[in-house]
Formats: C-alpha cells, structure tokens, sequence
C-alpha cells in the first residue's frame, strides 16, 4: 500500500489511474484544477476512505502534507483543440508544472512518473516508432507548445533523475480513447462516436489517409501501472500497434453504431502527424504488458458511455 498524488486525477486517464491506485489499497491524492478535468470523473470516489481532491494548478508551487510514496505527473491539457486554444497554459504545466511536481517527489524522496507522449515523435519519418526514435517536431508550430512541452518533460524528468537520483519513470502514450473524455474533446474517436450517435455527419480533417493507433483505456491504464511497477528510468511506449487510418475508423464507427451518418471533409490542421504506430517490443519484455482489447471493442464499449452521456445532456 503507498500513497499516491496524481495530478490531472480528475481528467480522462488521470481518474482511471485514480480507480485503479484506490481498487488496489493506494491512498490517492488528486490533484487538478479542472480546466479540462471535471469533478464527474472523481464523483464516486469524493467519500472513498483514502481519497483526496485538491483543486489546484500545479503550475504554481505544490504543497501536498504527510508522506508520499509517488508522484504521478498526469495534469495537461491534452487534445490539440484544448491546446490550441490554451497554449500557455499547456507550455507551462508541461515545463513549471513538471519541475514543481519532481520537486515533490525530491522532497518526499518519492517515486516521479511522467505522461509524456507520443508527441514527442512529432510527425515521425521512422515508422513505427521505437523510444530510441528522436522525433520530427516542429517547435514553432501550433502543436509545438505541447509537443515540446512534454519533449522538456522528459529532459527534466532524467536531468533529475542523474542529478538527485530520483527514481523516474516516462510513459510515452499513444492515442487512447474510452469512457470519459469528453463529448466536445475534439479527439477523432470522441467526435465520430457522438457524431455517429447524433446521426451527424463524420468530420474528416484532410482526406482520412493520416494513421493513428488507438488504445483502449484500460490497456493503457494496465501498461501505465505496470510500468510505475518497475524499476525502468527510460522512456517506454504504452499504446496500441494496431494502426488504422481515420477513413478507417469512421467506418468502423458508422458501423458499431449502426449510424446512418455519412462523412464529410475538412481541412488537415497545421502540422498534423501523417501516420503514428508504436513499437512495444520494449514494453513487452521489461513489463510483459501488451493491449488486449481490439478496436472495435473497445468502440461499443465507448460508444456504450457516450450514448448514456447524451442520453443525459439531452433526453431523447
Ligand atoms: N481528426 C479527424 N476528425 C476529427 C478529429 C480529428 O479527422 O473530427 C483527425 C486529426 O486530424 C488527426 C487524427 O484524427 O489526423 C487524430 O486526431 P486526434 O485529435 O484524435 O489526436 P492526435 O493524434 O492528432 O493528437
């Protein structure tokens, strides 16, 4: 049993981690400040003994009582539509908001864990991408305020971990989808889920060739602790390596959904990654973690939640 501060704990993969740190005995303090997080994610743990909720931005100096066994560095703004239009905010939490964090773990002498991802690996000319890939990033462009954020993440994380030898871990994770995100997140598979449900057409940035691979929530959340686990300071890629292109997947939503949408183009956003697959051959073998569950799955599942989330925001 430890106790755990997770910041971000009240986003999407944030309470996930929170769930499962509490479902095994770990006391939990979360920490957001709810810009992109919301108190509905947390809601059935507010009375858990063990768990704690601290609404604050970890940009600014963090302060957490007691002993902590671990810091789990999850607060971001993280879907390039909410980075986009908080730029600043999302450079400082990936850069202040890291250092103030790996001071608490320095302090407490506790165990520092990162969401870093597969960002970092910018628009990737090695396919798929393996830790050791360095990245294509623009730093300039509109992504660059996340994707550079998280690059210095990973930069302080193991400047910290040499320095002080703080006990480190970097998660680079891939695209992950599931119950709770959030029906206006922007995300490809939010947006085709609600769209579909809606009986909206599906939007399609550019002509749908680009790829991603989608990992469902509770493979990540399964590799992320596995991860936190070990005993590994490199950078290890937790996602799924099965790669569809986004014409793709809005196929296999129109048809999960039994929707009647149809879709319709808009324009590629700046810089927007062509193909993204993961390598996990080292997750594999340090963590033994690989994804169980396959997309099509894991999509009646979300569409499962986002159908009720509707059903509430607007009944039928
Ligand atoms: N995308 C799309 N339609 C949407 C939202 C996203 O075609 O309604 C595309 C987006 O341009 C990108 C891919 O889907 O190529 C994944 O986008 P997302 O924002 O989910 O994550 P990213 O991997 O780009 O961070």
């Amino acid at each position: 049993m430890a106790r755990v501060v997770v910041t971000g704990g009240a986003g999407f993969l944030g309470s996930h981690l929170c769930d499962r740190l509490i479902e095994r005995g770990d006391d939990v303090v979360c920490i957001d400040n709810l810009v992109t997080g919301t108190l509905d994610n947390i809601a059935h743990l507010r009375d858990t003994p063990g768990f704690e909720f601290v609404r604050h931005d970890v940009s600014d100096y963090v302060d957490v009582d007691g002993d902590v066994d671990a810091v789990l560095h999850f607060a971001s703004p993280a879907s390039p539509i909410d980075y986009l239009e908080m730029p600043i905010q999302t450079l400082k939490v990936g850069s202040l908001g890291t250092h103030n964090t790996l001071g608490l773990a320095k302090a407490k002498d506790a165990t520092f864990f990162i969401a870093s991802t597969s960002e970092v690996y910018g628009d990737p000319h090695e396919h798929p991408q393996k830790e050791t890939y360095w990245g294509n990033v623009n730093p300039v462009g509109p992504r660059g305020v996340y994707d550079e954020a998280k690059r210095f993440a990973e930069a302080i994380t193991m400047a910290y971990h040499r320095t002080h030898g703080l006990d480190t871990r970097i998660v680079r994770i891939f695209n992950t989808y599931g119950p709770r995100m959030r029906p206006n997140d922007g995300r490809v598979v939010s947006n085709f889920i609600v769209q579909a449900l809606r009986g909206d057409n599906l939007t399609i940035y550019g002509d749908g060739s680009q790829s991603r691979s989608f990992c469902y929530v509770d493979d990540e959340i399964r590799g992320l602790i596995a991860l936190l686990d070990s005993g590994e300071h490199d950078p290890v890629n937790i996602g799924n390596p099965n790669e569809f292109t986004v014409a793709e997947l809005a196929e296999i939503v129109v048809d999960v959904v039994n929707s009647a949408s149809e879709v319709e183009y808009h324009p590629l956003p700046v810089d927007d990654p062509t193909q993204r697959r993961p390598d996990i051959s080292r997750a594999k073998e340090l963590l033994g973690w690989e994804p169980r569950v396959e997309l099509r799955e894991g999509i009646e599942r979300t569409a499962e939640y986002f159908a009720g989330v509707l059903a509430r925001v607007a009944p039928a």
